[in-house]
């Protein structure tokens, strides 16, 4: 199938839903929740069944950092380890998830601000397989990932997240995933099954206040949130998804949260559903 036609196909497929797709920001944690049945894989799996199953899935993943915007165009992308020092059997892990060219290439034409590049290297990294393939063990539904800028700014991702709004009503499931909180230097061992320092406890309710009531520019100026933000996030790749996520809030949409749980001390696996 040539690529023009294969677009053809997967407009058509992707026509406009009675619905529009929530939009998901998940925190992926430690690489081993994607082989572990736990709490938190168990809640990915549950999040699956309780909303529509897409016809695609586009990950934001703090773990594809790139010089401007890129896309994953391949028909069947990589599954990527990019880790060190856990179990062969994390290694041998393959979700074998196709691609899509043609939604990659509409999203690419949908973006405005940026020059959105197709990608034909990368794949899915960890920060998209360890859990969609809890969500979608069939790998039957087709997976994308969307890198981020690493030389922009909070407040432009937030704005460019905006315009991928259109894909929410084409069956498409967006997810941001990263870690709110996310400080590796200051995990502690004694924690590592759960609880927090106190500044984890503080900011993770900070955060989620604030996302509750819709208020996102203290969230995208999080470096005016006092030092408990800056300790959260001393490097911004996993706090960048949540920014994408938020920035596709439609008007009345709602917010819940899942797994607002904390692992390490230091970590906060705190996700967020917008909208239904
Ligand atoms: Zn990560």
């Amino acid at each position: 199938m040539t690529t023009l036609s294969a677009f053809r196909k997967f407009t058509e497929d992707l026509t406009p839903q009675d619905y529009t797709m929530p939009v998901l920001f998940i925190g992926h944690g430690s690489p081993m929740n994607g082989i572990e049945d736990n709490e938190f894989s168990q809640r990915w799996k549950k999040m699956a069944q309780e909303i529509p199953v897409p016809k695609a899935v586009l990950v934001v993943s703090a773990h594809w950092f790139t010089r401007g915007t890129k896309i994953t165009a391949m028909d069947f992308p990589q599954t990527i380890h990019d880790f060190g020092g856990f179990p062969r059997e994390l290694f041998a892990v393959q979700y074998p998830a196709p691609g899509n060219a043609a939604l990659a290439q509409e999203t690419a034409e949908l973006v405005k601000t940026a020059q959105v590049e197709l990608d034909h290297d990368w794949g899915l990294d960890h920060g998209t397989w360890t859990i969609i393939r809890h969500m979608y063990p069939a790998a039957n539904v087709p997976v994308l990932q969307l890198s981020i800028d690493y030389t922009k700014g909070p407040q432009y991702h937030y704005e460019l997240a905006k315009e991928l709004t259109a894909l929410r009503k084409k069956g498409v499931l967006i997810v941001g995933s990263g870690n709110m909180v996310h400080n590796l230097r200051m995990v502690s061992w004694e924690m590592i099954n759960g609880g927090g320092y106190d500044w984890t406890h503080t900011i993770n309710e900070k955060f989620k206040d604030l996302i509750q009531n819709r208020d996102h520019q203290p969230l995208i100026h999080y470096q005016t949130l006092g030092k408990e933000a800056l300790l959260a996030i001393p490097t911004v790749e996993h706090y960048l998804p949540l920014l994408y996520t938020l920035g596709l809030q439609g008007k009345d949409e709602e917010t819940s949260f899942f797994n607002d749980k904390m692992a390490g001390g230091s970590l906060t696996m705190t996700s967020v559903k917008i909208g239904a």
